[in-house]
């Protein structure tokens, strides 16, 4: 019987996991954005994630909403670059939308998302193919909800949206920057894979390596 739910211990390890991936591909995200940025996404994003991993280490979360609030705010006030309010954001809806619960089930938990995905929208104003996250992360929802709608589990739905995350990200070579940094660059900013769209593919990343055989 395929799992339908994703408890608490499952959305720690969720962060666990995508700090680990962080922390693997720290190199691999600052020479992405020493291409097209200030090279320092990889930093940002595994200073963030160290710092949401020690702060659930020293106080464990036992409800989602506590989990994801720290983490947001964890990540807006530890990192400088844009990725950090932006991915704050995300993870702070993320907290409000599933509320004081133990558990959110694949309809509550992919209206989470949406919520976050949102708030990333609210604060950073990108568009489809504005070579950012959101080009990784609003093909990856699609694919999650898609999944849902047609009776997959979780797990399954989580997968699905991995694969549509890599696959948006991978995309975002040819595009034009026209939000952050990357933008200052103009047309020179085509050619290169987006940092943010990179790191979103790994948060799905997580994500899938978390529920996979469940
Ligand atoms: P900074 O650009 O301030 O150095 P980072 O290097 O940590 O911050 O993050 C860069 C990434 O942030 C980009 O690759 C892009 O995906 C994402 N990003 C930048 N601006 C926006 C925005 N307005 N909306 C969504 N994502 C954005
Ligand atoms: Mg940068």
């Amino acid at each position: 019987m395929a799992e339908t739910t994703i408890g608490i211990a499952e959305l720690t390890a969720w962060l666990r996991r995508f700090r680990e991936l962080v922390g693997g591909n720290r190199g691999y995200l600052t020479e992405l954005d020493s291409a097209i940025g200030d090279a320092d996404h990889g930093a940002n994003m595994d200073r963030g994630m160290a710092a949401v991993v020690a702060k659930l280490e020293e106080t464990p979360a036992e409800t989602a909403d506590d989990l994801f609030k720290r983490t947001g705010m964890t990540l807006v006030s530890t990192v400088g670059g844009a990725s950090g309010p932006l991915y704050g954001t995300f993870f702070l809806r993320l907290g409000t939308s599933l509320g004081a619960v133990a558990e959110a089930d694949a309809t509550a938990f992919g209206a989470a998302l949406r919520a976050g995905l949102e708030g990333v929208v609210q604060r950073g104003k990108a568009e489809a193919g504005d070579k950012t996250m959101y080009d990784a992360l609003a093909p990856a929802l699609e694919a999650y909800d898609g999944a849902v709608a047609g009776g997959s589990s979780l797990a399954e739905a989580a997968h699905a949206a991995l694969e549509a995350a890599a696959a948006g990200r991978d995309a975002t070579v040819p595009l034009v920057a026209r939000k952050g940094r990357a933008s200052y660059l103009g047309e020179r900013s085509a050619g290169h894979l987006d940092p943010g769209a990179t790191s979103a593919t790994l948060l799905f990343q997580a994500l899938d390596d978390t529920l996979a055989g469940k």
